[in-house]
């Protein structure tokens, strides 16, 4: 792989410009959290998407045009991403023209899932039991090493409970696994986990790196519904939390927001918190902090890329977000009545199933020290 620049060498002054590839909500919120800063931001997508609304440029063309990608990254300072599926090849060469925070590397290891969990568990970091599947040959001895029940997931491509299937027993695996069309995937053990938690971390080009409360998440149909904060977390699992983050951050000498998901097992077992996923990217999950803390997830990620010193991560209220999925997002009118609830939009136009449309936070007092989590 061609050697690409990871980070700017000095802050970036108000006027500059940060290429975004993407263009879905992450991107429209980044955006605007940049405008905020007086940073302007560049779009690159192969298609045009809720961020085109609120960036002072895009460019829509396929990932696979050289040429676009780089005139793309001429015309701007730095480059991050807002999805991890950008193909890897438009990010290197784009990352010969301008600086790419976090790391193509990060890119690499979050977009395949076997590649994932073995860069974790070679952290010494736990995840769940886990197993390659390359070929029908493999499901055998992948159900030995994860016991049952598992879920079969793609290694590649597979977001929002997408790409992945439960099953209890050899004959359900290998009949899913050829309804699945014999991708590439992992097998993992199910864990019966008591919670899910995140941990949105931030790290600079220096290496410093602050924390956010960690959520409390939960799912419907395999896609987030609701992030809570403060969890019920106790303090010691906050801190494993966090030095879980820090040393997946370092090991990647990464710049700009990650965001860990973890199960939380329920007291008494061996291993507390086992790591589901990594996301180089500004999260879901991490929503509630453009309502309820001083700086948000977004303008923490921009500020990192860009070399600005890090904002406070501190959280001044209690937060519920919520998110508006398909139809749901039609609910505007009654949110919007909401004196506490903050209602956030993407502007897309059709609101298919399954569809995130927007989110809403409410936010309460944190009414004494004791809910706090720091
Ligand atoms: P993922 O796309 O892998 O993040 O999975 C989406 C959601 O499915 C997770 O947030 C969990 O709620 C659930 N899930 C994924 N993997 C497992 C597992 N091994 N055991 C139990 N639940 C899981």
């Amino acid at each position: 792989m061609a050697q690409v620049r990871t980070a700017v060498t000095h802050p970036l002054p108000p006027g500059s410009t940060i290429g975004i590839f993407g263009s879905g909500q992450l991107g429209r919120m980044l955006a605007m959290a940049a405008a905020e800063l007086g940073l302007r931001t560049h779009i690159y997508s192969d298609a045009s998407g809720p961020a085109c609304d609120c960036a002072a440029a895009a460019t829509i063309l396929p990932y696979t045009d050289a040429e676009a990608i780089k005139a793309f990254a001429a015309a701007v300072d730095v480059i991050t991403f807002e999805f991890e599926n950008v193909p890897l090849d438009a990010v290197e060469i784009a990352g010969q023209h301008a600086p790419i925070s976090p790391d193509l590397k990060a890119l690499e290891i979050a977009q395949d899932r076997f590649v994932e969990k073995t860069f974790v568990a070679n952290l010494a970091i736990p995840v769940a039991p886990f197993a390659n599947i390359e070929s029908e040959a493999d499901l055998d001895a992948a159900g030995t090493q994860t016991g049952w029940p598992a879920r079969l997931k793609t290694r590649r491509l597979g977001y929002d409970g997408k790409g992945q299937v439960q099953v209890s027993n050899s004959d359900e695996l290998a009949r899913t696994y050829a309804d699945m069309g014999r991708p590439a995937a992992v097998l993992e053990g199910h864990i019966n986990f008591s919670t899910e938690v995140s941990v949105l971390a931030v790290r600079d080009r220096n290496g410093h790196t602050a924390f956010y409360d960690l959520p409390e998440n939960k799912h419907k149909d395999g896609i987030l519904d609701t992030s809570r904060v403060p969890s019920q977390l106790p303090q010691d699992l906050i801190h494993q939390a966090h030095d879980i983050a820090r040393r997946i951050a370092d090991a990647l000498d990464y710049i700009g927001l990650l965001a860990v998901e973890l199960f939380v097992l329920p007291e008494g077992a061996a291993q507390c918190l086992l790591v589901n996923e990594i996301a180089p990217r500004v999260h879901n999950s991490g929503h509630w902090t453009s309502d309820a803390c001083q700086v948000s997830q977004f303008e923490n990620h921009i500020r990192a890329i860009a070399g600005w010193p890090l904002g406070a991560t501190d959280r001044h209220s209690n937060a519920q977000m919520t998110n508006l999925i398909g139809t749901a997002a039609n609910s505007w009118p009654t949110l919007a009545t909401q004196s506490s609830t903050s209602v956030h939009l993407y502007g897309k136009r059709e609101a298919r199933p399954g569809r995130k449309m927007g989110h809403y936070t409410e936010i309460s007092p944190i009414s004494s020290a004791k809910t706090r989590e720091k």
